[in-house]
């Protein structure tokens, strides 16, 4: 054998760099389940299904198209349990010294690769519309790096949704439409779902053994876990729900899961679906006259603005990234996050629905548990581990950035230019939630007040050095500051009581 070409769980596709460099006839593809990327968090059931089910799937396609392929099972007893020392022993086993891989997706691996005694290459992974290297020439000597800017940026580049040199329709970004509440009479369509097949049975039956204790349901398990199921999910998703995506890209439902959104994260980030074809099938729909403009142009910017993003985001800021605090911020994270009873239904709603379906969508994410987790003052490793473990589209490179910078300000503003933080209100006005609640949404002090409006005003206090400059959030102080003083001192009082009861774990 002449070279060992190391696929990731994660890069699961055939476009893969470091396969476009192989050579079928002389190198040795390594894939491998093993311990250490199963338990380094506790990851929810349906993910490890998910990524196991469709690595088994990958390696037999691989084998047709005239590869050789060693692939390790969770359970072969000669496994090494890490990807270096299967890397070591598939290396002292063919006598091979040099590896070839596509950059991985997190620094961890990328510096256990680093380390190994053998000659690796890492490659580009030319999956994403920008490269490291082109993100760093874009972010070097910009003193704010703002997606917007990026996202046109990226429009040129790729020319989707681009009427020569201008956005197709005048406008680069038709966010403003994208606001609506949903009314509850509207019909939502669901993801496309997949009978588990004999190879993905009996990756269940391991997961359930093995994994059962995690957080999270296994069945019923629905996801594609090859590539051909997860295009019809995507044609199903393009054809059934893009076409209302962006009018209700924010709104929140008690019971429904997915509204318009296109619950496809999770193939994308293993290599199911690539990104560039995601876009070109919804633009196509749009010229076809069968999605809106606006629907069409939110869902590509999720994809080549906000994903590509985050993606040059992690990598610029390096290795300690996922360690900042900057808020200074060190609660412990509530057991109601690992499903304990709560009366704050909209948690109830966002933490149940991502036990069961391994899913939430963003406003979910950002605007509830998120949010919550931000007012509270909680640990960002904490909630960083959180987010890491319970979604099925978790990889630290797109996670990390959306938890720590997006959510909860803990990289200091360098993915958000301002905290997302809001009162019950917000909830109350994108979502049905407020009105299943036992707390009262409109009560502002008291112990039936909802807790974010409570904690809201607290977050602005305790941080107000660091934001009564910010622009954008000017209004929120001076709305502080023209309330009785009798009454600011009630909410801050109320609000430490419920932090008081979150932290002795009573159910809030
Ligand atoms: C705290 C927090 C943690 C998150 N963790 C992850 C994560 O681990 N993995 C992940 O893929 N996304 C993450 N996101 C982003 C976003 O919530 C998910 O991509 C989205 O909910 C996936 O569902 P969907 O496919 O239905 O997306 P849709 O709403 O239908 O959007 C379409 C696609 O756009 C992309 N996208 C949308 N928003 C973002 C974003 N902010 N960053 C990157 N890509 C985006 C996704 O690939 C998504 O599939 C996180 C967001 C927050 C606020
Ligand atoms: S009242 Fe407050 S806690 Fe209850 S659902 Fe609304 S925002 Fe959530």
């Amino acid at each position: 054998m002449n070279r060992l070409i190391l696929v990731l769980g994660d890069q699961l596709s055939e476009s893969l760099s470091a396969l476009a460099s192989g050579d079928k006839a002389k190198d040795l593809v390594v894939m491998a389940e093993v311990t250490a990327e199963t338990e380094y968090v506790r990851h929810h059931p349906k993910k490890i299904a998910l990524v196991l089910a469709a690595m088994r799937k990958f390696a037999d396609r691989l084998r047709a198209l005239g590869w050789t392929v060693a692939y390790t099972r969770l359970d072969d007893r000669e496994n090494g349990g890490s990807i270096p020392a299967e890397l070591l022993r598939r290396a002292d086993e063919t006598g091979s010294r040099e590896v070839l891989v596509t950059t991985p997706g997190e620094w961890r691996l990328i510096t256990a690769l680093r380390d190994l005694p053998l000659t690796v290459q890492f490659l580009p992974d030319e999956r994403f519309v920008s490269r490291g290297s082109d993100f760093r020439r874009w972010a070097k000597g910009r003193k704010q790096l703002r997606m917007e800017w990026f996202y046109r940026d990226m429009r040129r580049k790729t020319g989707l949704l681009m009427d020569g040199d201008q956005p197709a329709g005048g406008k680069w970004n038709y966010d403003a439409e994208n606001r609506k509440q949903a009314p509850k009479d509207l019909a939502f369509p669901d993801p496309m779902r997949f009978e588990p097949d004999a190879i993905t049975q009996e990756v269940l039956a391991l997961v359930a053994d093995r994994f059962g204790q995690n957080f999270g349901t296994l069945h019923p398990f629905w996801f594609a876990t090859d590539h051909a199921q997860a295009r019809v999910a995507l044609d199903h998703f393009i054809s059934q729900a893009l076409p209302l995506f962006g009018d209700y890209q924010d709104a929140m439902l008690s019971g429904q899961r997915f509204l318009y959104h296109a619950a496809i994260s999770h193939y994308l980030n293993i290599g199911l679906l690539e990104p560039l074809e995601v876009c070109q099938a919804a633009e196509a729909a749009w010229q076809q006259g069968k999605v809106p403009l606006n629907c069409a142009e939110g869902f590509i910017r999720q994809i080549i603005g906000w994903r590509e993003f985050v993606r040059g985001i992690y990598f610029l800021e390096g290795p300690e990234y996922t360690s900042r605090n900057l808020l200074d911020h060190h609660r412990d994270l509530s057991p109601l996050y690992w499903g304990a009873e709560t009366r704050m239904h909209c948690m109830a709603e966002a933490i149940s629905q991502t036990r069961e379906e391994a899913y939430a969508h963003h406003i979910q994410r950002l605007m509830v548990t998120g949010n919550f987790a931000l007012l509270a003052g909680v640990d960002p490793q904490k909630v960083h581990e959180w987010y890491l473990a319970v979604y099925a589209d978790a990889c630290e490179w797109v996670e990390a950035p959306n938890t720590l910078g997006m959510s909860q300000y803990a990289d200091g503003g360098v993915v958000a230019s301002k905290p997302y933080v809001s009162s019950g209100s917000y909830i109350n006005r994108m979502s049905d939630y407020c009105g299943q609640c036992s707390y009262d949404v409109k009560a502002r002090t008291g112990v039936q007040a909802c807790p974010f409006n409570l904690l809201y005003w607290h977050f602005l206090d305790r941080h107000r050095d660091r934001f009564s400059d910010n622009p954008r959030m000017g209004n929120m102080y001076r709305t502080w500051d023209r309330m009785e003083d009798t009454h600011r001192q009630t909410v801050l009082a109320d609000a430490d009581t419920f932090l008081s009861r979150l932290d002795a774990g009573e159910t809030v």
